[in-house]
This record gives structure tokens, sequence and C-alpha cells, in this order.
């Protein structure tokens, strides 16, 4: 991997074997797979957003230094930085009800996220920087269950290993935490004789370094030593895809905009991989006229519950605390999705109760329950783009059409049923009552660009990830998840990414250079 740090001058006119657009845990995953199987192809991954970390694409956890991690924040936070926008992920921003949840490292859409009296999705986000949402996220890494599965495809066990791998998941990094296994106890007990999936450590994307301090995963694990090594692979930050090129259908390129010069550029390319989000990867082909009945349809955004609790008679404890809502005490406890209830839940240390609280709170002794629950997916509920307005980056701008159905209602009726119920078990509400977020706060869109395994108007991609009737175009990330899946969803992003990205091993000749259209120019 080498960085180039502006992609216009000298290395305009760019062609290449793969082009990768976005560089979060879906984009990454390409990158890593070409790499591990055809370190022959040129590839080119771009990023409209800045390198924030070194290695390229580290989760901004990883900051020991407070100052450099709000920096790197702040970088992520879009065209122009939301310097109004206050996070509110915190005990007061949570105790005020916010409409609109703000998250440190991530931006909200500024209009069109909600119309006359849809819900919409007031609380829609994005990163914008190498790493994307990757160098941002909790790093919860469940595996799908029943009817989330997605079950077309044969060898989606083996998918879900390799994304794991990938991702450098364990199940058994805080798994003896002394405040998870209490929970974990306590929940198992009470759960698990009448439950389908039992109550378990949540797989986590973070491992121990030598130090002992943890190395929360972010793309920079993805890309692993693989990509990093190798020399046919290049990294475009802050660069934006304005377009994918095609003829006849079939991909011949993009085009570039470097957002430093303002330079724009094509790049010749057979195949072309948008990892660009669940909502800028429809935006991106949208853009460029491939307007598949399915793209930006099938939107689920899992609404999500959070609950408060102090543990009961908890044992005094030893130890130091890490910085963030997860630390090496209290660990993450899952309880898995079931299709009898439809909630994916995972049970952590809250730094910050969802509700003040004046009492004296031990180290690891209220943990939060945050439901995220499965959605009655709909085609109505969309992304659609104006064709008129533009957003922040010069793309068409985002309408978003999103709404409850009366089942998604009575699902969010009994997750906070369960959530107090599940609680109970733990401790005592002292917090109040459950908190439903605004929609669009999971930060788990999916479905905008889903897989199919026939080509009826219902999907836009298939098995392989690769747009229907498009050759050599496929798309990445979690708009490709077709089941109504509840729990966290780059897991399976990531595994289906790495199905594309076999077949394009598998398929794709070898025989670009990088930058041989500038060498045949010169
Ligand atoms: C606070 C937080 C907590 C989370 N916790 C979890 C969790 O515990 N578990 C879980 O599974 N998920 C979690 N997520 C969600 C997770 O981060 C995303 O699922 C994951 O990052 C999606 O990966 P991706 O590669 O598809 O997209 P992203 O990571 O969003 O990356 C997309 C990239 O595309 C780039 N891009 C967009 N448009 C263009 C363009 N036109 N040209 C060039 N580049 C472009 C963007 O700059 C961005 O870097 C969390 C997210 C956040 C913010």
């Amino acid at each position: 991997m080498s960085v180039v740090e502006s992609a216009s001058g000298d290395n305009r006119g760019f062609a290449a074997d793969v082009v990768i657009v976005g560089t979060g845990p879906a984009g990454a995953a390409y990158a890593r797979i070409l790499s591990e199987e055809r370190p022959d192809l040129r590839i080119l991954q771009f990023d409209a957003g800045a390198l924030i970390t070194d290695p390229p694409g580290a989760h901004v956890k990883n900051l020991v230094d407070d100052d450099a991690r709000a920096a790197a924040q702040r970088l992520s936070e879009g065209p122009h930085p939301s310097t109004t926008q206050e996070s509110t992920d915190t005990l007061d921003g949570y105790a005020s009800d916010a409409a609109r949840v703000v998250r440190a490292g991530t931006y909200l859409l500024d209009e069109g996220y909600q119309f006359g009296d849809e819900v919409g999705l007031p609380a829609l986000a994005f990163s914008t920087n190498v790493g994307g949402m990757g160098a941002h996220w909790t790093c919860a890494c469940p595996r799908p269950g029943e009817s989330e599965r997605v079950d077309f495809l044969p060898d989606f066990d083996e998918l879900l290993t390799t994304a794991e791998r990938l991702l450098g998941v364990s199940s058994e990094v805080m798994a003896a935490a002394p405040m998870a296994r209490l929970v974990r106890r306590r929940l198992s007990n009470g759960l698990d004789s009448r439950r389908s999936r039992p109550v378990a450590a949540m797989p986590l994307a973070v491992r121990f370094q030598d130090d002992g301090r943890l190395w929360w995963s972010g793309s920079d694990v993805v890309f692993g030593d693989e990509t990093r090594r190798n020399s046919n692979h290049l990294l475009v930050p802050q660069t934006l895809i304005t377009a994918v090129r095609t003829a006849y259908h079939r991909v011949i390129g993009v085009t570039a905009r470097d957002l430093q010069t303002g330079d724009i550029y094509d790049v010749e390319a057979p195949t072309v991989v948008v990892a660009a989000d669940a909502l800028r990867t429809p935006q991106l082909l949208w853009a460029s006229g491939i307007r598949l009945p399915a793209l930006g349809r099938y939107l689920n955004d899992q609404p999500q519950v959070v609950h408060a609790v102090k543990l009961r008679d908890v044992p005094p404890q030893e130890g130091t605390r890490e910085a963030g809502p997860i630390d090496v005490l209290s660990g993450v406890s899952w309880v898995p999705y079931t299709d009898a209830e439809p909630f994916h839940g995972q049970v952590m240390q809250l730094d910050a109760s969802p509700i003040p609280y004046d009492g004296e709170i031990l180290p690891g002794e209220v943990v939060g329950l945050g439901w995220f629950c499965q959605k009655d997916v709909r085609e109505e509920d969309r992304v659609e783009f104006d064709s008129q307005v533009v957003d922040g980056y010069g793309m068409p701008a985002m309408r978003i059409h999103y709404n409850l159905t009366e089942k998604d209602r009575r699902t969010i009726a009994r997750a906070k049923d369960a959530i107090v119920a599940f609680g109970d078990l733990l401790g005592d509400a002292e917090f109040g009552a459950p908190i439903e977020f605004p929609a669009g706060a999971s930060l788990h869109y999916q479905g905008t660009t889903r897989m199919g395994d026939t080509d009826d108007g219902r999907s836009v991609c298939d098995g392989n990830s690769q747009v229907w009737g498009h050759p050599g175009l496929y798309v990445a990330g979690n708009g490709v998840i077709p089941t109504a899946m509840a729990c966290n969803p780059t897991l399976t992003a990531v595994a289906l990414a790495t199905r594309g990205a076999r077949a394009i091993a598998k398929n794709q000749k070898a025989g670009r250079t990088v930058n041989q259209r500038s060498e045949q120019n010169a």
C-alpha cells in the first residue's frame, strides 16, 4: 500500500485493474482479499475523507492523546465540520431525549431526513475519513442467526469465519471480565432455558497489545500487512468519486474529484467496487445513471431501545477503567436475536447512564442494555435523490422516506418490555424507563443495494455483489445485506465483501500498472 497525498498533477490519468470506492471495513475487505489472492492486480482505492491515523484506517480510540483523538474525530465530520453539533452521546444528551443523536466522528444529514408525517431518519449519520465509520465504531461483531442469515449463500458460515479473521474478532478477549461474568450468569440463568440462542460474551473486534492496552480494530486490521505490503495497492484519500463510468452497461472506470485541488480526472478500470456506505453507494450509482428499481429501497434502520440498571450485589472490584463505554472490567454481553424475540441485545457498562444519577456509582456497576429491533423491511422505506439539489460534496441530495409500521411499533413495545424484564434479572432500574432513540441512531443502515439470488427487481446485486446487468460493477457494505437483520451488521458486510472479492480474484484478468496510462501518455 502506498498513500498518495494528492491524486492530481503527475498522478492524473490513472488506470487500474480494480478501483475501490471507500475505505471502511467493507472496502478494506476487498483490498485485503485481493492482496492475498491476486497481488498481481493493480488496485486503486479512493476515499473522500482524509487520512486521520497511521496506519491508515485505524480506530481513533487507539490514539492515546485526547487532543489527537478529538482532531481525528473532527476531521471525520464531513464537508463542513459540525462545530455547532455538540455531542449528545453523553449523560446529559441522553437525558434531554435529543431528537437527533450526535456522536463524535460522525455528522448528521443536513436536510431531507424527514417529510410530512413520516418518521424519517432524523439521526441518520455518516463518517468521511479513511477508515469510514470503522474508525469510530464499538466493534461488536455478533453472527446473525435464524432469519437474519443469508441462507441462499451456501458458504455463508465460512464467509463469516473469514470475516472474523479479517476483523480480528474474539469472544474471549473480555469474556473473563468480572462484571461480564456476573452479567452473563444472571442473564443465562434467567433466559437460556426458554430461548433458542444462549446468552454469550459479545464477539468483539479488539485485541490486547503486548503492553496490555487494547487495540480496537478498524480498517487497518482488515487491510492487514498483506495490503500494506502490496506495492500494487494505492490509497488515495480526499478524493471523491463522482461517477462510475459505463459503456453499454459494462464498467469502464470512474470519475474522480480531488477535494484539495478541485481537479477532476477519469480513471480507467474494468472493475469498480463501490463501498461508500449504505446511503452514498446508492447515491453514487444514481448519480452515474445506474438506477435499478431496488436501488435505495428496502432501507433498514434498526429501531433502538436503551435502558440502564444498577447491578445488584456487586462484589468490590479492583482495577482501572479505560476511557469509553467498554472496559476490561465490564466487557460486553450478548443476548442474541431470535425469531421469537426479534431484537438483538448488548449489555455493557455505561460511563454515562441514560438518566442523570446523583448517587455514588462504582466502576462497572451501571450497565446499559441496548436493544436493536428487527425492522419490518419494506420497499417504500427508501433514500431518493434530488436531481436539482446537491449535498455538501456536490452529489445529488438525499431525500429519506421512512416509516415505522404497526408491526414495528409492536416489536418496539415488546423490546421495551423485554429490556425491563432482562434488566430486572441484573439489578435495579434506578434511572427510569427505557428510552427509544430517534430513528437513524442505530448507525446500522442496510438493504439499499441488497443482494438477491435472482434478478426479480427486488435486489440490486447477485450473490457475488455484482450489480445486475452491469458487468464489472460491485457494491459493498451494509447496504448489500438482504435480510431484516437486527444484529450489528459489519461482520456480515465484511463476509459478503469477501465473497465478492473472491469472485473478482477468480475472474479478473491481470495486467494494468497503476499509472499505465500516464506512462503511455508521457
Ligand atoms: C459510534 C459507532 C458505533 C458503531 N458500532 C458498531 C458495532 O459495534 N458493530 C457494528 O457492526 N457496526 C457498528 N457501527 C457501524 C459500522 O461502523 C459500520 O457498519 C461500518 O463502518 C460500515 O462499513 P462500510 O465500509 O460499509 O462503510 P463506512 O465505514 O461508512 O465507510 C464508507 C467510506 O466511503 C467513503 N465515501 C463515501 N462516498 C464516497 C465517494 N463518493 N467517493 C469516495 N469515498 C466515499 C466515506 O468517506 C467512508 O470512508 C458503528 C458506527 C459508529 C459510528
